[in-house]
């Protein structure tokens, strides 16, 4: 079909005003398409309003497209099934891997909600259905859809798969970033650049704040297991899954195998990131150069001397056994759930021993407490004395910084016509957007969630 529309409408559905909950959707010429369909995230793991229809005709999708695999991007997949999405699924080829992996590990959770009936949405049927709607591409490979669409993922460095969305109409690009990596990343390629785009919708989780940098994060590393290890402590390291787990691995790995640390059981203790980290190793040319070349020597930079890998229960209970100094990674990130809460219990209360905290604590979180020094924590009902080190490294953040996020948009200075900054809470976007301004001249703006924006193509 011709070009009958110079106009695309863009409804910012929810991820605007805040981090989470990405959805977006891009409608004009008889088509209609969405970008992301995650999960509204706040202390839960599901805030009360993601079981609210969809503001939109759900049947009437044509594509779904999937920047990458985080469950605030993919969550909700199954209510869309559930309430009668038909359309195709188009994603990297690693994002729609890691999605099943992630929303199975999502549904064991959400089923048991009994509130909104959601073990009708969480089913591992829905789930396999999705994964049949499901088409992949390639990074920079192009999907041409009738009346006059284009799409193309780049890479945009943040975990493995993640992309950037470019959709071409009438001559005009439309780029939707997802999140954007905090490059150079030990594992992943950096962010590709784009210099060519007329509409950006960008995240803006970091906007108003600038990371530790990246050089130190590997030496603080270094000085907390070695100085554990002078304790004859253990270290427990709240890890997420997904990225965070195999890059800290990555890290360890390298320090084991260059003889900067000494010898001690190191346990990663958690069932999704194990399975993760199987899917990492498969998809390892998707790596970025220097990994690969330490690939290429031999190394297997996912398993070390030390390492063990306890997917079972009974494995993880038996680690309290093993004699100090050790280290342990479980999830969650935040604490809010997962084998750590267990090892927490046992672990804090000891002086000799160290909780090192490398990932954001949001507010409401066990990690946010600990994070802030409380000394008394209840713990799935006890009552547990923080006596243990609390450590933070800072640089492990995912995400762009300010600084960069305002890098990554300088080259499109002077062409772009407006940037919808998304995913992030108010005070870090409308940050952002006042520092494009001054610094490049850029016309940013930050809608909220619900808002419909005409863009001229
Ligand atoms: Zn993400």
């Amino acid at each position: 079909m011709e070009i009958k529309d110079n106009k695309l409408k863009l409804t910012f559905a929810s991820g605007a005003g805040m981090v989470t909950g990405s959805n977006f959707l891009l409608e004009g010429n008889g088509k209609k398409f969405l970008v992301d369909c995650g999960l509204i995230q706040g202390e839960k793991l599901a805030d009360d309003e993601n079981w609210m229809p969809f503001p939109y005709p759900v049947n009437e999708i044509d594509i779904l497209f999937i920047t990458h695999a985080h469950v605030d991007h993919i969550g909700r997949i199954p209510k869309l099934i559930s309430e009668g999405f038909k359309g195709r699924i188009v994603s990297t080829i690693p994002t729609k891997e890691i999605t099943e992996l992630m929303l199975l590990d999502t549904l064991n959770i959400l089923k048991h909600d009994k509130t909104h009936d959601l073990a009708h949405i969480y089913t591992t049927e829905i789930i396999s259905e999705a994964m049949s709607l499901w088409d992949t591409l390639e990074y920079h490979q192009t999907l041409n859809v009738d009346h006059g669409f284009q799409f193309a993922f780049k890479d945009s460095g943040h975990i493995l798969g993640s992309g950037i969305l470019e959709v071409i109409y009438n001559g005009k690009k439309i780029v939707f970033t997802g999140d954007l990596g905090n490059s150079p990343s030990p594992l992943l390629r950096d962010t590709e650049m784009i210099n060519d785009a007329d509409y950006l919708i960008m995240e803006s989780v970091y906007g108003d704040r600038n990371h530790e940098d990246r050089e130190v994060r590997k030496g603080k590393l270094e000085e907390v297991i070695k100085e554990n290890y002078k304790r004859k402590g253990t270290l427990i390291i709240p890890v997420f899954s997904l990225e965070r787990s195999q890059e800290l691995l990555f890290e360890i790995d390298s320090l084991v195998e260059n003889k900067k640390i000494p010898a001690m059981p190191i346990f990663l203790d958690s069932p999704l990131a194990i399975k993760l980290t199987k899917v990492y190793k498969k998809y390892e040319h998707y790596f970025n150069d220097r990994a690969q070349a330490i690939i290429e020597t031999g190394n297997n930079i996912f398993n070390f001397t030390g390492l063990e890998l306890t997917e079972e229960t009974e494995e993880s209970k038996a680690i309290l056994k093993v004699p100090n100094p050790k280290i342990i990674m479980a999830g969650s990130g935040m604490s809010n759930g997962g084998r750590i809460i267990h090892h927490e219990i046992n672990y804090l209360p000891d002086p000799n021993n160290t909780i090192l905290l490398i990932g954001y604590q949001s507010v409401g979180t066990l990690g946010r407490l600990i994070q802030e020094g409380v000394k008394k924590l209840q713990i799935q009902g006890q009552e547990i004395m923080l006596k243990a080190r609390v450590v933070q490294i800072s640089g492990y953040s995912g995400h762009k910084d300010s600084d960069h996020l305002v890098e990554f948009v300088e080259p499109m200075a002077g062409k772009v016509k407006k940037v919808f900054l998304v995913m992030g809470e108010p005070k870090a976007a409308l940050f952002l957007a006042q520092k494009m301004k001054d610094n490049l001249n850029i016309d940013a703006t930050v809608p909220s969630a619900g808002d419909s924006v005409m863009l001229d193509c």
